[in-house]
């Protein structure tokens, strides 16, 4: 049995969390949500008072917060992670935040001689409940190894990309191709509507051959049945997003179709759509053709 720490129990860690004490190691948790607090200690968690006090009384910290800054005061705020810290212990930051932010977290860390993971994750509330997450890691080998078990309770497919950041950087390309896939399908089934076909027999259509995909089939479906509730919120997304964009520039390059579709998520934003699935996208489309999917 590891004592575990998990950091951020919302709509992701709360099932994750849930797992790891299923699989019989006890687990300690904070979170800024008293309810979340109250639910981990129905299911057998212990609740601790800060993220400095996870932090000492555990050998792996995961973290799973929504954004950098999140991460950042987590870590390193008053009453943070770092201040806990003793040599040894490893921490496992799950979220989908900055590779570049996460190289000098994870030096930070490693200045305390402690390890750090990065290990954000695809596949949703629903791949978080059932253990089914994809999680790609970045940091060394061994500290890889070790946690491996831990990941295996959470998720399927998991890999090793590199070094510290590259597990993010790996998010941030999965981003970039939902969010086209999004846009993709989105103009295809307007397209097939506004010429009169029936939307709903094109896509089924389409899912037998070289077009088919995830988005097409769950995302597709959602266009057509107009349902969306989140899922995957538009303002998680943006800030994906933004991340693409900002390294980007960073390293003097251009994505412009990533800049499109954040500009159409900004269009949902603006008609008071943060909160939607961000296959809703389509409807910042359907604005523009002054047509609706249907
Ligand atoms: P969420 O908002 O439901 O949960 C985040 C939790 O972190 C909240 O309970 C919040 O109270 C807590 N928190 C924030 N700051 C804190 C702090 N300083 N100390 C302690 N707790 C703090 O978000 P989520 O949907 O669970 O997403 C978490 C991460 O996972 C995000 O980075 C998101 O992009 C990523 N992600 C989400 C999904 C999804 O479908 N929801 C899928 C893949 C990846």
């Amino acid at each position: 049995m590891t004592k575990i720490g998990f950091i951020g129990l919302g709509i992701m860690g709360r099932p994750m969390a849930h797992h790891l004490q299923n699989g019989g190691h006890e687990v300690t948790g904070y979170d800024l949500v008293e309810e979340s607090l109250v639910e981990l200690e129905k299911a057998g968690g212990k609740r601790a008072d800060s993220s400095r006090s996870v932090a000492e009384t555990t050998d792996t910290i995961i973290v799973m917060v929504p954004d950098t800054p999140d991460v950042d005061a987590v870590l390193f705020g008053p009453q943070g992670v770092a201040e806990g810290l003793s040599a040894g212990k490893t921490v496992v930051d799950m979220s989908s935040i900055s590779p570049i932010a996460t190289k000098d977290f994870a030096a930070r860390i490693n200045a305390l001689g402690c390890d750090y993971l990065d290990g954000p994750v695809s596949g949703g509330e629903v791949g978080a409940k059932a253990a089914s997450l994809t999680i790609m890691v970045g940091g060394p080998e061994a500290a890889f190894e070790r946690t491996l078990p831990l990941f295996e309770m959470m998720g399927k497919n998991i890999t090793l990309v590199g070094g510290n950041g590259d597990g993010q950087t790996c998010k941030v390309a999965n981003q970039i191709v939902v969010a086209l896939t999004i846009e993709a399908v989105g103009e295809a089934l307007l397209f097939s509507s506004k010429a009169g076909a029936d939307p709903a027999r094109v896509r089924e259509a389409l899912m037998g051959g070289f077009a088919a995909s995830r988005i097409l089939e769950v995302h597709g479906e959602r266009m057509i049945k107009r349902t969306f509730d989140p899922g995957f919120r538009i303002a998680l997304h943006q800030k994906d997003l933004n991340l693409a964009l900002s390294g980007a520039r960073a390293l003097g390059l251009s994505l412009p179709n990533t800049a499109m579709a954040q500009e159409l998520f900004n269009a949902c934003a603006a008609r008071g759509g943060s909160d939607w699935d961000h296959s809703a996208m389509v409807r910042a489309l359907e604005a523009l053709a002054d047509h609706e999917v249907a």
